[in-house]
């Protein structure tokens, strides 16, 4: 073997399925009983393109699994272990599974155990064909604040939740009264400060937050009015290419109330950026190639 052929083997590539593109992945944590499979079968409902669910149980017999309504191969049931910490494996093989899809999904659920910390499981979800989305955690107003007197390792468990949360939604509205609303929300403001929360009293409404992962959101908003009805959803036109600097300004100018914002906008250069907002992250960054379509216009839920 002469040296030129020697050279090639060491500047092989980093493994990159689907010519590049990034399938983005949204962790749903929560406590137990929070309502993440309700929230997993109302999107899967309403989607009209692939989304592959990963359902975690720490137990033996994976139940939500069980409870996922779609099964058609599309969801990966991991279970005997926590994604986080002692299914880490698990987890990174089940991301093994889908890139040897011809075809990517156009998002990755993570319904993560009731006792996952969200920040070791989002560490692990920015592998070669995926990227981060966000990590929205359900908040079960009924049990939330008696979860923090239960023992110690549930109660760590539901703060560091929250802690991890780029938007936390309020679930069981319906179980409670508003002297409780507020009382969960004050602690919430104590254990995770400045993180938009959100009250959603119904699973429609989550799963059209959550879903928005998927990619062209506009015509996901446009599929009906219910779709956002504890939201406002606006559109905030782009017309051809606008300088970086403007685009930041713009976006320093979205109402504080921003709870997400997605969109792919054309700058100066030619190149096409991914934006997106979620809670307070914010981040914008280039399409790749293999991702690249038409700019479109930036759509901004407010609360
Ligand atoms: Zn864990």
């Amino acid at each position: 073997m002469n040296e030129d052929e020697e050279e090639i083997t060491v500047v092989d590539p980093v493994f990159a399925p689907w010519d590049g593109r990034r399938v983005p992945v949204t962790l749903l944590g929560g406590y137990l009983g929070a309502g993440k499979t309700t929230v997993i079968n109302e999107m899967l409902a309403r989607a009209d393109r692939p989304i592959a669910v990963m359902v975690n149980d720490v137990g033996d017999i994976n139940i939500d699994a069980k409870l996922i309504a779609r099964q058609d191969g599309d969801t990966l049931d991991l279970s005997g272990g926590c994604v986080c910490c002692s299914l880490k494996n698990g987890f990174l093989e089940a991301f093994e599974q889908l890139r040897e899809r011809p075809v990517p999904p156009e998002l990755v659920v993570v319904e993560l155990s009731g006792i996952a910390n969200p920040s070791s499981a989002a560490g692990l979800s920015s592998t070669p064909g995926f990227s981060l989305d966000s990590v929205v955690v359900l908040v079960d107003l009924d049990q939330f604040l008696e979860s923090e007197d239960e023992s110690s390792v549930v109660a760590d468990a539901v703060r560091a939740q929250v802690a991890a949360a780029h938007v936390l939604l309020l679930t069981k509205r319906d179980l409670v009264d508003e002297d409780r609303v507020d009382a969960v929300r004050s602690r919430l403001e104590e254990l995770a400060p400045g993180v938009p929360v959100l009250l959603a009293d119904s699973a429609h409404s989550i799963a059209g937050l959550v879903g928005l992962g998927v990619r062209r959101p506009v015509l996901q908003v446009g599929q009906g009015a219910s779709l956002f009805d504890q939201f406002q959803t606006s559109i905030v036109p782009i017309d051809g290419a606008i300088r970086r600097d403007d685009l930041d300004a713009l976006l320093d100018d979205l109402p504080k109330n921003t709870v997400r914002a997605k969109g792919i906008v054309q700058v100066e250069t030619g190149e096409l950026l991914l934006v997106q907002i979620v809670g307070n992250r914010r981040s914008v960054e280039p399409l790749p190639m293999a991702e690249t379509t038409e700019p479109t216009d930036l759509v901004v839920i407010t609360a």
